[in-house]
């Protein structure tokens, strides 16, 4: 048995710092992928560091190849074999009607949103097939199956190739020991959103009328991430609040 060691993108802020903390407090060692915030991936490392884990900050663009070859052979020198794997790091794009989206824009958003998603699922896979197994979840959205009309169809649509991917590898990869998992969060607290007051303002819409806390995300991540869920593979976990 390997330590844990997971690697989270996006996990300086937001949804992705919430578990890159609980993680630690479940007793993994950490490696923080972020794309320019160095300030907020050294708070989430010095959190995880009074956790009493190891903790690695690796400045990237998940988009990249290269960034992310780079992200995970630091990992495996700084920290040891990789464990786990957080899908997290993601954008929204342009906000409105498709109408009236550019496509730069939208090209900008499904190069993090799924290319991302899959250039770190594949690296991860290649060394987890060779280290004796490990875990995947990818963040994915109850936009997937909601399709956010007038918000960001765009975006809608790639957290829906999310789910596809995370079935199609989870097939692709159980008999390398490897288990491949989604969460699918409603509207959460986090400075994703184009207005910041969105989850105060589409509260009345969700059954349990609040939007949700990182930290209620982290726990199910975790718990995907553990051997409590050594049966649980291409699963979605939709944390929405009834959404
Ligand atoms: P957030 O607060 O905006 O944080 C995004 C994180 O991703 C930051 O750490 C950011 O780093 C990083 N990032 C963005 N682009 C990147 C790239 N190309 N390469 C590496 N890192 C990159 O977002 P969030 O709300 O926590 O969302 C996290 C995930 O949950 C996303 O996949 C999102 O789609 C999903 N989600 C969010 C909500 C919600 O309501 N918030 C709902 C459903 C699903 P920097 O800070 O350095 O830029």
């Amino acid at each position: 048995m390997h330590q844990p060691v997971t690697v989270v993108t996006g996990g300086s802020r937001g949804i992705g710092a919430a578990i890159c903390e609980r993680l630690a407090a479940d007793g993994h060692d950490i490696v923080v992928g972020y794309r320019s915030d160095d300030s907020s991936a050294e708070t989430v490392a010095s959190a995880v560091r009074a956790a009493g884990r190891r903790c690695l900050t690796v400045r990237l663009s998940t988009a990249d190849e290269n960034d992310v070859d780079r992200l995970f052979d630091l990992a495996a020198q700084h920290l040891g074999v990789v464990t786990g794997l957080v899908n997290n790091a993601g954008i929204s794009g342009p906000n409105g009607r498709l109408a009236d989206a550019d496509a730069e824009g939208m090209r900008q958003a499904l190069e993090v949103n799924v290319l991302g998603y899959l250039l770190c699922a594949r690296r991860a896979v290649r060394d987890m097939s060779r280290t004796g197994g490990g875990a995947i979840v990818n963040i994915s959205s109850a936009a997937a199956t909601i399709g956010s009309p007038g918000q960001y169809v765009h975006y809608a649509a790639a957290k829906a190739a999310v789910d596809a991917m995370t079935v199609g590898l989870s097939k692709e990869v159980a008999t390398d020991g490897i288990r491949v998992n989604c969460v699918a969060p409603g509207t959460i607290w986090t400075e994703f959103h184009a207005d910041p007051e969105r989850p105060a303002k589409v509260a009345a819409n969700i059954p349990m009328g609040r939007a949700g806390r990182p930290e209620e995300i982290a726990g199910a991540v975790s718990w995907l991430l553990s051997d409590d869920a050594a049966y649980a593979t291409g699963a979605t976990l939709r944390v929405a609040g009834g959404m």
